[in-house]
């Protein structure tokens, strides 16, 4: 270390610490980057490397981003990937004997981002972990910015990955063994989160039931109903571990774990999340054209992440449901409330954002503003819900805290206007304080002295253009231009010299000076003081501010979705234990918006006779949409909102499956049949009697015949196995032979209307199966050369020819091999049909011998028994 700065000394010693991240090391007014890091900055940045100084001989480079634009740099490495470690100088450099102290406050990682600046209002910014063991898998996900931590663990990996690609975290730790092939899956199916490799050791299970234990201040997890959770609770504690590792605080606003339940949450796999278009699109990733655009008439960031999270997460609890649709009603029935209401939202800022930094510390006075205007709405906003009378608009009522006596008291300390900087005072109003009143009347006095000064010295010296003047090298200073130099008296001191002016000062100005600065920085001090106060203060109460912002984001949900309904005209759906489906009139949430006249369809699905709906159309005539619309439709009802139908009832459904369009994973880099083929078998692998299945063309990926095949033994295991609600729109007009050889296959088509050699699509459905295709319509439709299609009705008419033979056979040989299969083969056994035929007891006899183990004459024995059993 010989030759080595006190300042680079210091530097390495951080950087052994934090060797995996990027050292931004305060330097006055600048983050400074040395050696390796400088390299790394200059290339991702695009900074200028240069160097400062030399160890071993050599320059040590050197790169450097200004303090006040650091959150920019700091958000384009985080983004990449790369931990940032930020040292700041803890102590006043004025102060420091020797080198400044300095200390690293934070590691900034992608999950672990607190800056406003840098987050997406309406999206969290979770850091996840998930933990693979023995075929269970656990998953934990804290938001920091907003306080949320939860954590579940599940069957299988598949529904934990599921719940991940939910919530799309940001960064998602874990542990080091996982294996290459998850590592893999994960890095496909969650494209946007940094997958961040940690040690074994920060997965342990007792550690992390400890350190949660000690972090909630409970002698067991029992309380929040995660004890048995093993898997769970070692992700939860890897989560808290980096979070406390990061970002070197208690985390006092993370009061709670929540449970993340299977059975609470309507099952939605990662296929169907995309192929719905819930929250984003399948076009280019973003909201627009999504269930959450059309549905997000949310007030406030926080009510529009909990949409969200609302939409990602139906529920199954016919209670929850009716309760949510009820308190939907009552907003939804009183436009002067809705509007009031919406008002009052509209001044709460984003509280559970404020809380955070207020509970980390790094609130600044307008934080605290902010937080008292957003308390100052609540007691309105709680006025307005008072007579209300459904459940969860009570419930909403009791959890709002006004903290009348916390918003009074940043009332009378707080400017209404205070400066970002909280050390620069200008904070504090006056009156709060005598110590700074006095203080500021002091600097007041000394100004005030100052600004008479130049007048008074004027006409003692007789130079009219004497100025007396401020800078921060000098102070005060008295300037004479040198035409007027011999006027100078002799009391003053000169100071410094100009080209074409001299400055003095005079002992009294100098003593001036010390008392006005002296006040000024007592003063801010003083401020910075009893701004700290005031912001622990309201730190002591960021549990009640929690509280207060969760019945706030609710409410905002309940009243866009009684917004939107009014807007557009939903109903509220019956949601009961059945298991029909009866939606009159439904319309396509989405798709309604965006095509001007939109025809509305019935849909019927019950479990007795139409329990698989087979739609045949031609391409284009609306069979993907109204698969959709029925999907949606359900999902809103469980979601808790009202519905685009005119009326709608609902049985609940567990989960929604869907394998929709033949839409090219080319992304992934998985051929469409495999992709198709693998979101098929998920399907019949989870989907219960109680989901709701919509299929859309499966098997096109494939030769005629493959895909028949597949297709026809997929919606008899829906039937015969599963049981499951379905809908199943296909090109293949064979399947529909299976309405007369399965009693719950109920066939459907969307009608279109022949004129001349055009055709018109009613976007209608109806009973009955359709055979023609009209591939060559829609060809015209398209626009293909008129050579072309003359040419390609030729071929068809031709093959159609022969093929109506053909069809004829393939027709026939289906309906024998059902019946083959079902009278051939006892153990294919179905839901719907008790078989006849029991063993009996002479073959259950048989079935238990082994002839090996038996002597001649057991054998013989036990032949005369088994003939007197027949008698
Ligand atoms: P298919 O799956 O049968 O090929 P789509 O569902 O993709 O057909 O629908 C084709 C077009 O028809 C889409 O542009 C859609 O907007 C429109 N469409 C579908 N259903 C309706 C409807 N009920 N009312 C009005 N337009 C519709």
């Amino acid at each position: 270390m010989a030759g080595i700065t006190p300042m680079m000394r210091q530097w390495h010693r951080f950087k052994r610490e934090y060797s995996d991240a990027v050292l931004f090391f305060r330097a006055g007014d600048f983050y400074e980057m040395f050696h390796e890091d400088a390299v790394l900055a200059a290339r991702e940045l695009g900074i200028t490397l240069t160097s400062r100084g030399r160890e071993k001989g050599k320059p040590v480079p050197l790169a450097g981003v200004p303090y006040h634009a650091m959150e920019t740099y700091l958000a384009k490495l985080v983004k990449r990937g790369y931990k940032v470690a930020i040292c700041e100088q803890v102590e006043d450099p004025k102060q420091a004997k020797g080198v400044v102290k300095r200390d690293v406050v934070r590691v900034v990682t992608p999950g672990t981002l607190m800056e406003e600046s840098l987050l997406e209002e309406k999206s969290n910014n979770y850091l996840a972990a998930l933990l693979v063991n023995k075929g269970r898998a656990g998953i934990a996900y804290a938001d920091l910015s907003t306080g949320e931590f939860a954590c579940g663990e599940f069957q299988d990996e598949e529904e934990a990955l599921n719940q991940l690609v939910a919530i799309s975290p940001a960064e998602c730790l874990i542990p080091e063994s996982t294996s290459e092939e998850l590592v893999e899956r994960m890095r496909k199916l969650l494209r946007e989160t940094f997958l961040n490799h940690v040690s074994e050791t920060a997965f342990s299970p007792s550690m992390g039931r400890e350190r949660l234990a000690e972090h909630f201040g409970v002698s067991s997890l029992e309380g929040f109903g995660v004890a048995e959770l093993e898997l769970g609770i070692a992700c939860a504690g890897a989560v808290l571990g980096y979070l406390r590792e990061t970002q070197k605080n208690a985390l006092p606003h993370i009061t709670k774990l929540r449970r993340l339940a299977t059975r609470e949450r309507m099952l939605l796999d990662a296929a169907t999340l995309r192929h719905l278009e819930i929250v984003r699109n399948l076009r280019d990733g973003s909201t627009r054209a999504t269930l959450l655009e059309v549905l997000d008439a949310t007030a406030t960031a926080m009510g529009a992440r909990l949409l969200k999270r609302w939409l990602l997460h139906p529920l199954v609890s016919v209670a929850e449901i009716r309760k949510r649709l009820d308190a939907v009603e009552e907003l939804y029935s009183d436009y002067l409330l809705r509007e009031e209401l919406r008002e009052a939202l509209g001044k709460v800022y984003d509280l559970e954002r404020l809380n955070s930094r207020i509970a980390s510390g790094s609130a600044n006075a307008r934080d605290l503003v902010a937080l008292k205007n957003s308390l100052k709405a609540v007691p309105e906003i709680r006025d307005l819900l008072s007579t209300c009378k459904s459940e969860l608009l009570e419930e909403i009522l009791r959890e709002m805290h006004p903290l009348e006596d916390l918003s009074e008291r940043i009332e009378l300390a707080i400017v209404d206007e205070p400066p970002a900087s909280v050390r620069e005072g200008g904070i504090i109003k006056p009156g709060h304080s005598e110590d700074l009143d006095k203080l500021r009347e002091a600097a007041t006095q000394g100004k005030r002295w100052i600004a008479e000064l130049e007048r008074r010295e004027r006409k003692r010296t007789g130079i009219a253009s004497l100025k007396v003047g401020y800078n921060s090298v000098f102070g005060y200073y008295i300037q004479v231009t040198k035409p007027n130099l011999h006027l100078v008296p002799s009391d003053y001191i000169r100071k410094q010299t100009l080209t074409n002016a001299e400055r003095f000062v005079t002992p009294e100005l100098k003593e001036k000076e010390a008392l006005i600065l002296g006040a000024q920085e007592r003063s801010a001090k003083l401020e910075y003081e009893l701004f700290t106060h005031i912001r622990d203060e309201a730190a002591s109460r960021v549990k009640e501010i929690q509280t207060t912002a969760s019945a706030l984001a609710r409410l905002d949900v309940l009243l866009s979705f009684a917004r939107v309904a009014s807007e557009r005209d939903y109903v509220k759906p019956i949601v009961d234990e059945s298991r029909v489906i009866d939606i009159r009139e439904g319309r396509h949430p989405v798709v309604e918006v965006y095509q001007r006249e939109f025809v509305p369809n019935d849909t019927h699905l019950d479990s007795a006779r139409e329990g698989i709906l087979i739609i045949t159309g031609p391409n284009m005539a609306g069979k993907s949409t109204y698969l959709r619309q029925v999907a949606l439709i359900v999902l809103l009802a469980q979601v808790g909102s009202f519905v685009p139908a005119r009326e709608a009832r609902i049985g609940v459904v567990d989960g929604i499956f869907t394998r929709v369009g033949a839409s090219d994973d080319l992304a992934t880099g998985r051929s469409t049949f495999m992709v198709e083929m693998q979101e098929a078998a998920n399907i019949l692998n989870n989907a219960t009697r109680r989901s709701l299945v919509i299929l859309d063309e499966i098997g096109r990926g494939t030769s005629t015949f493959d895909g028949l095949s597949i297709a026809w033994a997929v919606v008899e295991y829906l039937h015969e196995r599963i049981g499951a609600k379905a809908l199943f729109a296909t090109h293949y007009h064979h399947l529909t032979e299976l309405e007369q050889l399965l009693p719950r296959v109920k066939n459907y088509h969307i009608a279109v209307r022949e004129q001349g050699n055009d055709i018109i699509f009613l976007r209608r459905i109806m009973p009955g199966s359709i055979d023609k295709s009209y591939g060559i319509h829609v060809a015209r439709l398209a626009g293909l050369p008129k050579e072309v299609i003359d040419n390609a009705s030729q071929v068809l008419r031709r093959l159609e020819e022969e093929e109506v033979a053909d069809d004829k056979i393939v027709a026939k040989r289906l309906r024998k091999r059902r019946l083959a299969k079902v009278f051939s083969d006892p153990a294919q056994r179905t839901l719907f049909e008790v078989s006849a035929a029991e063993p009996s007891p002479v073959e259950e006899e048989l079935r238990k011998l082994n002839p090996n183990e038996m002597t001649p004459l057991q054998a013989l024995k036990t032949l005369f028994k088994l003939k007197e059993m027949l008698r």
